[in-house]
């Protein structure tokens, strides 16, 4: 390294990786090969001291900053052209205080990690799906996961928040201390405010072993998977709070059209055989109902996910049902694959239970009275498609977004007009003014970041401009896509 680079790198502590090293192309890009963008800096910072350097020295060079945990952004907002990545994931520090029964992490930490070491001392955790996803990336957009009907959201499990703030000092918000910051960290969180270093979460009674639910149903026509939809917004009405489920309709290159469904049941498999019986009785059912211990549960959960993948998608919340001419519509979204895409789905994300139960002005995640969150993906392999299968939402989000409503912020979608509004509701004017207040210069901010001044008459401060520039990513295998499990036979043990 010259001595000019080591002037400019001057007070910046951490592992630096610079775009001529040997691993920028492997630490550059995040979970969405679809996305590809190209730091000027990234920081992997091992401990708090580390983060506030590099906040500060990020506003002496006048360099934007992203924050990045596990790299799972949808969008890829973690990161960005020609800026400084500040990159936490190595800061693993995990603990559980017994006493107390509370779990503290240093926010590097996935969802695998706490996932092992609460099940260790016996307890669950309200986390998400993947277990490669960055738990504080996750918590601070809310966190659904499949045990939040009977636990609620991630972040309602939150206690208190650790903060780097835009001059590089540490924070504390809790339900004492910086009140109005720490409501909107529980929803509104990821990117916004400053870096979260630190966090600690309220931990659940300890359970001995649940019921882990899984369902296919292969070979199917449309008029099936019309009927799944039928027959799910129906069952979530009166559904069990003690159940949760993650649902997909399907159109996929190796099955066709198809239909799963995966949940996690707080309770014995005769049980849930009952609760479930509605969509046993569907046709090509094929399903297993196995007593599990949580940690074996959410492993088998996460087993399907590829260590990447190229995808486009955008979510939205479902408040009422569906007509029925509105069904044959929306599930015939999927019917048509674009070009080059090997997967097409419709996943549906239950809610209610413990997350309806919780006031909506109580934290800043806003669609608490939703039903579910729908998701519409297209997954592809090879990059030539990119531009094809990003179509192929574009023009199907104008179908979804007429029954449905608002947008979930972990599952961003860049085509949104009115982000905001989308991810927040009528919380979007407290957001604005919780920003101004914690981070006036707008130091922390993303394409659809909260704007300090937004809504206000004096001048916005112009975003970020990324340019979409594409450099050939050498070692960058186009193939890869998430391998599903299925149930081979019926089975309830
Ligand atoms: C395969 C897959 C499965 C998923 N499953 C679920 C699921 O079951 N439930 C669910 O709710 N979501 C799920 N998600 C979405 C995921 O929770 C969000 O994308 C989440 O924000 C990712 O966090 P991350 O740290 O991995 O990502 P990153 O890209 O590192 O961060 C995401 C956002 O949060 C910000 N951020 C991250 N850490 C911090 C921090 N410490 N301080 C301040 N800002 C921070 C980043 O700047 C960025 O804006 C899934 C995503 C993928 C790709």
């Amino acid at each position: 390294m010259d001595i000019f680079m080591k002037d400019f790198l001057w007070g910046l502590t951490g592992r630096v990786v610079l775009p001529f090293d040997p691993l920028y192309t492997l630490k550059r890009q995040g979970f969405n090969r679809a996305i590809q963008k190209y730091p000027l800096v990234i920081v992997y910072c091992r401990n708090k001291k580390d983060v506030s350097n590099a906040v500060v020295w990020a506003r002496k060079h006048s360099i934007p900053i992203r924050i990045r945990s596990g790299g799972h952004n949808y969008e890829g907002y973690s990161n960005g052209d020609y800026l400084l990545v500040i990159d936490i994931s190595e800061m693993k520090g995990i603990e559980i205080v017994e006493d107390t029964k509370q779990l503290y992490i240093e926010t590097g930490v996935t969802n695998k990690l706490v996932y092992e070491v609460a099940a260790s001392k016996g307890y669950p955790f309200p986390g998400g799906t993947c277990p490669t996803v960055g738990v504080s990336g996750f918590a601070l957009g809310g966190g659904w996961g499949l045990s939040c009907r009977y636990l609620g959201l991630g972040c309602d499990s939150l206690e208190e928040v650790e903060l780097v703030n835009y001059e590089g000092d540490i924070i504390t918000t809790n339900k004492r201390c910086n009140t109005d910051l720490f409501w909107a960290l529980r929803g509104a969180g990821g990117g916004n405010f400053g870096v979260a270093v630190s966090m600690r979460f309220r931990l659940p009674k300890r359970i001995e072993k649940v019921t882990l639910i899984e369902i296919d149903y292969l070979h199917v026509d449309a008029a099936e998977q019309e009927e799944f939809l039928r027959v799910w917004q129906d069952w979530l009405k009166c559904a069990d709070y003690r159940v949760t489920l993650i649902a997909r309709i399907y159109n996929s290159k190796h099955d066709g059209l198809a239909m799963l469904v995966r949940g996690i049941f707080y309770g014995g498999t005769e049980e849930a055989k009952d609760i479930m019986a509605k969509f046993l009785v569907l046709k090509h059912a094929v399903y297993a109902f196995s007593y599990s211990t949580f940690l074996e549960a959410v492993t088998i959960i996460g087993s399907v996910y590829p260590p990447y993948e190229k995808f486009a998608s955008v979510s939205r919340f479902v408040t009422r049902d569906f007509l029925q001419p509105e069904i044959g519509q929306v599930v015939g979204l999927i019917r048509k694959r674009p070009s080059g895409s090997v997967f097409t789905g419709l996943s549906l994300y239950a809610l209610g239970g413990k997350v309806a139960a919780v006031r909506k002005d109580e934290t800043a995640f806003f669609y608490r009275k939703a039903q579910y969150i729908t998701w519409l993906e297209t997954v592809w392999e090879e990059r030539e498609y990119a531009a094809e299968n990003e179509e192929w939402v574009r023009r199907r989000y104008p179908v979804l977004a007429q029954y449905t409503t608002g947008s979930y912020v972990n599952f961003p979608y860049r085509g949104l007009i009115d982000y905001l509004e989308a991810y927040y509701g009528s919380h979007m004017e407290s957001l604005i003014k919780v920003k101004a207040k914690y981070d006036p210069f707008n130091v922390f901010t993303y394409p659809q970041g909260i704007i300090p001044t937004m809504g206000h008459d004096y001048p916005v401060p112009k975003e970020q401009s990324e340019p979409d520039i594409f450099l050939p990513a050498s070692g960058d295998r186009d193939a890869m896509y998430r391998g599903f499990r299925y149930v081979t036979e019926t089975s309830v043990k």
